[in-house]
């Protein structure tokens, strides 16, 4: 497909949308839900043989089921799959697919880089590129899709590159999309928008009347630490997270879940897990805590530290959860993802080709 920019992405069109698109093109009301279907199960325009040639043709013309192009596809022993996909701009899309007993889920970026500069994070360290659409977020859980068949995606987690709350618009409007029941139809129960903690973006989004779960990248219980750790934490304090985490709570009956990655000697302190206790109390939470994954220069930690502060939590009664994040030997986990230039200049590698490609220069 040639990504043209004066093109229309279909996918970036929520139903009415569409039939608005196809109203203008003179057809029947109809034939939006017909398309939309289509468009959601990865179809190309000559595939949707039960639309007229006619309107196909047109449609070619105009618009664009979807711009994406994918790049790379690298599965991990633990079967974690990292997909990059490039834009028509050449910014690299990175989203993962992790095959679990009972659910299968994908992991999408929102933007390109982050703002947030973590500083254990890989994204952060590229710092923001743009915003992705809708239609470029959906577009990532399509192609997951076509690529696990038949296995069907169960859950969606905003845990890739980027701030979702932070492109507020488009990812609400990719979770209407993906939420359709004519489309990918998965329940907002089953999708996750995790944050760094955007008090005001988190309290908007408890006022959308969904059921979306909200995941917040804690990783400290107090100021002082966290400010280290998450700079967004010097203008949004925990006091102010912990109020909108209360607030989402109430608003939407979820627990919130907080993760927590492990730095050793810093974040893991008796003194942290006694304040962590303290700061979330009363709150319907959970805590998962996450080993840190290798960033360039920096080892990954082991599952002790995480064990042994996991242990200290769940003496005080908060409910934990130890999870090592998948996809770590593809660079598919947790932190790790980031297009960075290292890997735009590879080989325009197909599907499984050119497998060293994928990973920035310095991690080979
Ligand atoms: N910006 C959002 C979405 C990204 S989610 C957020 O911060 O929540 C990605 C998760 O991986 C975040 O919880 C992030 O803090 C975590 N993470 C970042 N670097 C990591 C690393 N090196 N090891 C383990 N987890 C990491």
């Amino acid at each position: 497909m040639i990504a043209t920019a004066s093109k229309a992405d279909l996918l970036d069109l929520l139903p009415e949308e569409l039939a608005g698109f196809l109203r203008r093109l003179d057809q029947p009301a109809y034939r939006a839900r017909q398309l939309f279907s289509w468009l959601h199960r990865g179809a190309s325009f000559e595939d949707m043989t039960d639309l007229p040639k006619s309107l196909r043709v047109r449609l070619a013309e105009l618009a664009q089921p979807g711009t994406l192009e994918p790049r790379l596809q690298e599965t991990a022993p633990d079967g974690a799959t990292r997909f990059v996909l490039r834009a028509p701009d050449g910014e690299l899309i990175e989203s993962v697919l992790i095959l679990h007993a009972r659910r299968t889920t994908v992991c999408v970026s929102s933007q390109i880089g982050c703002a947030f500069r973590c500083r254990f994070c890989a994204t952060g360290q590229q710092g923001l590129v743009r915003d992705l659409t809708a239609g470029e977020i959906v577009e990532q859980v399509v192609r997951l899709q076509q690529a696990a068949h038949p296995t069907r995606v169960t859950n969606i987690v905003f845990m890739g590159m980027g701030e979702p709350l932070a492109n507020y618009d488009a990812v609400l409007k990719a979770v209407r999309l993906l939420n359709h029941p004519d489309g990918i139809n998965i329940g907002a129960r089953h999708i996750a928008i995790s944050t760094c903690g955007l008090p005001k973006g988190i309290r908007r989004l408890a006022a959308e009347g969904l059921q979306v779960a909200l995941a917040i990248s804690l990783h400290a219980a107090t100021d002082d630490v966290r400010d280290q750790l998450v700079p967004v934490n010097r203008k949004h304090p925990l006091s102010e997270v912990i109020a909108a985490a209360g607030v989402y709570a109430q608003r939407t009956g979820r627990k919130v879940s907080f993760q927590y990655v492990v730095l050793p000697g810093l974040n893991d302190t008796p003194e942290q897990a006694r304040r962590l206790v303290t700061l979330t109390r009363g709150l319907p939470c959970m805590v998962n805590v996450i080993p840190q994954n290798m960033l360039d220069g920096v080892t990954p930690t082991d599952d002790r530290a995480a064990r042994n502060f996991a242990g200290i939590l769940r003496a005080r009664g908060l409910p934990v959860a130890v999870r090592r994040s998948r996809g770590a030997e593809v660079l598919g986990a947790c932190g790790q993802l980031r297009a960075d230039a290292s890997r735009r200049t590879g080989p325009p590698g197909h599907d499984k080709a050119g497998r060293a490609d994928a990973r920035p220069a310095k991690a080979r």
